[in-house]
């Protein structure tokens, strides 16, 4: 592949790759004097959000530092067009209050006291202690919990190597409702969309095109707007993309899933059912047979129109409290656009309701119905557009199962019940020996925080915690150590991400390392040209494994010793050199073409464009085999095992689902307890309008939408981001400003079931009347008098202190200003507030089909009180666990429902797959 075709939209004064050893360019800082610099340009990959978009940082060949970063023009993805996120890497890199080396505690923990130690201490004692415990058959006390993954796979494979069951997320409390509507159809746990050739796209997003895989995606929007296309943006607020659309759809929230079966209405209605594409890859055999329906195609034509034609604009505007006409006309459009018709849902509705994964469900349901799957213009599943190649050894599945990650009441949940961990632990359910958090920040991002800290203090249920992050975060005050982890220029990862219909690899490299080897200097260990000792996770991982079992007995080591030098360990170099020599179709010729090794050419150009033009992937012909073909059900069986779909006259390879084909209906809900569940439905939130109690001021509170400029717990050291962004005021609708009596910057106190907190409220027409929305990842915070913290332009210091044995209040005492440090810019900091810190105040609210964290929360919103003050937060943990037991109550637990005594069916997708064993009851 050469720069040309790889330069899709040019940006004329990039520099070439060619002189990206040596490029000149004068020194903006200098204006109006013309002062010219040198520099070295290296690509690496954005860390700022899962997207990975290709960034260059500039060198100066004077001083050897980072000057800038700017977006990689040939990165197949981001095409060289960045958020803000990725340009303020420069402040991450530069924070003066960035933490260089690793720290262990001193003290009891949470005391905030740390002092330095070595990386050797580090790897000893958590070498020991993992060893130790996998050597006593506490396989499930080793956990690893992630936030910001930034690898595909790499994690995965340590985890299996050790033979452990331990890998949590961060994604229960994210996209697991989404996915889970997603995969019952597919087998995709995510959407694909192909926006740039939409002539009609909907979106249900209210993080993923206005801040999370922002910028691939919105760019593509707005490429498809320009082209023609139609825009709907679905969003209780108008968000920046919603004020880009043709439409603004703000229903009440928890009904999305019945307002999008109303468009499904008027595309049966109208007869805009692409029905060729519905008869060759539907299961609609099953579905007429579960409704104990005979007949052929055209029964099940008009079946279909009669078991929704409930769903009117009529009855759909009043129970969403929209517009019979906006129903229609949507309706209408999306048909006319038919398989031209683009969609995505994470977050938003998926993750704030009781029965949200039932929106991605729907929302499919519209884009089968009108072929619009995987087509130019379409939606494709995320499998087919994204490209993990495989690594030089694969260990096999461990034989455990850990019910803190999966416990049995959850059998469908998409991914670990990750929120649940501290509910879990102080229930008796286990204890964790080891616990590695990573980029992760649960004490501030998940709900229920206190929760955490309760369960993070108490050394009987974690026994170690090491926080592994690129700068302090208010969980890292209850870790034992805090290991400094590089940003994108300080390690190496490898990506993909489905940004289009393409697959494409992206290389995140330690920019200093790259260019120290390329002058010829030896390098063992990232961290000895990273700032300070700072290292990356890839070699973390490689010498702890090492330590865990230095002699082999242990049959770890074997899976980190080198493919190229036997017995010796292997070195991040040759770990990568591995996959792009073997596994990434297509790159070794293309390195060879530019007379270089795949290594070197991925070193040079930081991404490589794998297949173009993806589409249609469940079209593709099955090898040659000896296939039973039923043509008239257009089933392709081998061995008596459905393998493919007949259709067009040819053994196809279909959807990764059981039976190849798209699943109208789906045989998994109905085992395992939820027949009611079993086609596209909807699903009454926890908030549904039914559940408010309208006179005493209850309201929905939508906390589910993050600024753009904002990442996760990683904002606060961006002097930039933090400029751009620094409130997070309530958002309120001028009819109930007016019922409440209070105007702009007023202060509100907002109360949930277990707690309340003190906040300014903004008010804006831009939200549905009787709900209010506020953004999350604001109002970070460290405890006044900790010795160690970070991130001053946006923390505030607090007092947080127990007013009871079970309620926590927090109250700033310090607002966020002016500081001195290293960099000069400090001292100009103008904004006094960093905004106000809700999550603590959610209770848990685990979906019980999907285990998703339901985000949003049915509030009480008042007039602050006399003694509050902006930024109070309070809690009362006793409350909390009685809203866990409420939910849990509601969930419906292997072994008494499901198949064989099994605890989750084989066939659904799980994180770390164990052996089939360990999903035996
Ligand atoms: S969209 Fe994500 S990956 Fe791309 S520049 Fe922004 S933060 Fe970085």
């Amino acid at each position: 592949m050469d720069h040309a075709t790889l330069r899709t939209t040019p940006l004329e004064t990039f520099p070439p790759p060619e002189r990206w050893d040596d490029w000149e360019e004068l020194d903006a800082k200098a204006w109006p004097r013309r002062v010219a610099r040198r520099y070295s340009l290296v690509p690496t990959i954005c860390f700022n959000c899962e997207a990975a978009c290709g960034l260059v940082a500039y060198v100066d060949k004077q001083d050897g530092r980072i000057q800038k970063v700017e977006g990689n023009p040939y990165h197949p993805g981001s095409r060289g067009r960045n958020c803000a996120k990725g340009p303020a890497t420069i402040n991450q890199v530069h924070d003066p209050e960035r933490i260089l080396y690793p720290l262990k505690r001193v003290g009891p923990r949470g005391s905030g006291r740390f002092e330095r130690t070595t990386w050797d201490e580090v790897l000893q004692t958590l070498g020991a202690r993992i060893r130790k415990a996998i050597v006593e058959g506490r396989k499930t006390e080793v956990m690893y919990h992630v936030g910001r993954p930034g690898h595909d796979g790499y994690i995965e494979r340590v985890l299996q190597a050790w033979g452990v069951d331990g890998h949590n997320s961060h994604t229960n409390v994210c996209s697991a409702a989404a996915r889970l509507g997603y995969t019952l159809w597919s087998g995709h746990d995510r959407p694909s969309p192909d926006y740039e050739n939409a002539k009609f796209t909907l979106l249900l997003s209210s993080h993923l095109e206005t801040g999370h895989y922002f910028n691939p995606h919105a760019q593509r929007i707005i490429d498809g707007k320009m082209k023609g296309g139609k825009l709907a943006v679905c969003d209780i607020r108008l968000s920046n993309t919603a004020s880009m659309g043709d439409y603004w759809l703000a229903p009440r929230p928890g009904t999305e899933a019945l307002m999008l079966l109303g468009f499904a209405h008027v595309i049966l209605r109208e007869n805009l059912t692409d029905w060729t594409f519905v008869r060759d890859w539907v299961d609609w055999r099953a579905y007429q047979q579960a409704k104990k329906r005979g007949g052929d195609f055209a029964a099940f034509q008009r079946d279909l129109a009669a078991d929704y034609a409930f769903a009117t604009p009529t009855h759909v505007a009043a129970v969403c409290g929209l517009d019979a006409d906006l129903v229609e006309r949507v309706g209408r459009e999306i048909g006319l656009a038919g398989s031209a018709f683009a969609s995505h849902i994470w977050r938003n509705a998926a993750a704030g309701n009781e029965g949200g994964w039932a929106a991605a469900r729907c929302l499919q349901f519209v884009s089968v119905l009108v072929g619009a799957v995987a087509s130019i213009g379409g939606t494709a599943g995320s499998g087919t557009n994204k490209f993990v190649p495989a690594p030089f050894s694969k260990p096999r599945p461990q034989d455990v199962w850990s019910e803190l990650l999966y416990p049995r009441e959850w059998p469908l949940a998409h991914h670990e019940l990750s929120f649940l961990l501290p509910h879990l632990l102080k229930s008796g359910r286990g204890r964790i020996d080891t616990y590695f958090t990573r980029v992760y920040n649960p004490v501030w991002t998940n709900p229920d925080g206190a929760m955490w800290i309760e369960a993070l203090s108490d050394e009987q249920l974690v026994g170690c915690h090491a926080v592994l992050s690129p700068t302090w975060n208010e969980t890292a005050r209850w870790a034992d150590y805090v290991l400094p982890m590089g940003h994108a220029t300080e390690r190496h990862d490898l990506m993909s991400q489905e940004t289009h219909a393409a697959t494409w690899i992206g290389f995140r490299q330690p920019v200093h390392r790259v260019l120290a080897e390329r002058q010829g200097k030896k390098v063992t260990w990232t961290w000895e040209c990273n700032p300070g000792q700072v290292w990356e996770e890839d070699e973390f991982w490689i010498a702890l494994s090492w330590h865990v079992d230095p002699d082999g007995s242990l049959g770890i080591r074997q899976h980190f010793e080198s493919p190229y030098r036997k017995g010796e360990r292997i070195t991040i170099e040759e770990y990568y050199r591995w996959i792009f020599e073997n596994s990434v179709p297509g790159l070794p010729a293309a390195a060879a073409k530019e007379g270089q090794t795949p290594l070197e050419y991925m070193r040079r150009h930081g991404c490589f464009l794998v297949q173009d033009s993806v589409y249609k992937t469940h079209e593709a012909e099955l090898k040659p085999g000896d296939y039973e073909i039923d043509a008239e059900h257009g089933t392709v069986r081998e061995g008596g095992k459905i393998v493919g779909v007949y259709a067009g006259g040819k053994c196809r390879t279909g959807f990764p689902t059981q039976s190849r084909k798209l699943e109208l209906y789906s045989q998994t809900m109905v085992d395992w307890g939820w027949p009611e569940l079993s086609t596209p439905v909807y699903v009454k939130s926890h908030v549904d309008e039914s559940r408010l109690d309208r006179s005493k001021n209850e309201m929905v509170l939508v906390g589910t939408f993050r600024l753009p400029t904002l990442i996760h717990t990683r904002s606060a050291n961006s002097k930039w981001l933090t400029e751009l962004s620094n409130t997070n005021p309530v958002w309120m609708h001028p009819g109930d400003a007016a019922r409440i009596g209070v105007e702009m910057g007023d202060l509100l106190r907002v109360s949930t079931r277990i707690g309340y907190y003190v906040n300014a409220v903004w008010v804006t027409e831009g939200v549905r009347p009787g709900v209010v929305a506020c953004s999350h990842h604001m109002g970070r915070w460290t405890v006044k008098g900790d010795q160690v913290s970070g991130n001053h332009w946006q923390l505030h210091d607090v007092d947080l202190r127990k007013v009871s044995n079970t309620a926590y209040l927090m109250r700033r005492v310090k607002p966020t200003g002016a500081f001195a440090s290293a960099d000069k810019e400090s001292e100009k900091v103008w904004w006094s507030s960093g905004g106000v810190h809700q999550n603590m105040t959610f209770c848990v609210q685990p979906d019980p089909v999907s285990g998703m964290h339901c985000w949003h929360q049915k509030v009480v919103v008042t007039k602050a009180e006399p003694g509050d003050r902006y930024g109070d937060v309070f809690v009362d943990t006793a409350k909390s666990m009685a809203v866990f037991e409420e939910w849990l109550a509601k969930a419906r637990p292997a072994g008494k429902y499901g198949t064989g005594k099994l605890r989750r069916p084989q066939h659904l997708k799980r994180v770390c797959r164990p052996s089939d064993a360990a999903f035996q009851l």
